[in-house]
């Protein structure tokens, strides 16, 4: 379903409510003075999460936030959840597919470790042998 907007009216209400007698307009965020500031009004719920998109929407539903203090991080955060929300809601309908397996063979780790250990270790054995045994060089 498409997002909500707050209506004209709502909008300003919300301004009003974040209007500050003295300072002008503030975060409703983190009470920074805006000023001329750029601010949005968020919803305070993020639209995509809302099952229920019926009801209209109030001046509770929305926070004035200054864009730079307040709403550009909360939008980052609002994206990964709701991308976690999405991903939730497909399993649990079973519109996923199951997690596809890797299609690369992968290493063959083992073979590799014997080629490189034969490679170092040669006369290895004997260097450090205790010079009253028998070296196994030669053999
Ligand atoms: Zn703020």
């Amino acid at each position: 379903m498409s997002r909500r907007e707050f209506t004209k009216a709502v909008y300003a209400q919300i301004v009003k409510r974040a209007l500050h007698p003295k300072h002008g307009i503030c975060c409703e965020g983190c009470g920074l003075v805006l000023g001329a500031k750029p601010y949005h009004v968020d919803h305070t719920i993020p639209d995509a999460l809302q099952v229920d998109k019926s009801r209209k929407l109030t001046a509770d539903d929305g926070k004035l936030l200054g864009v730079e203090c307040c709403h550009k991080p909360k939008t980052v955060e609002d994206v990964g959840v709701i991308a976690k929300a999405k991903r939730v809601e497909g399993r649990y309908l079973g519109l996923k597919a199951p997690k596809q397996k890797i299609k690369s063979p992968g290493f063959a780790k083992a073979a590799r470790a014997e080629k490189t250990a034969t490679k170092i270790m040669p006369g290895y054995r004997a260097l450090f042998a205790p010079a009253d045994q028998p070296s196994e060089v030669g053999k």
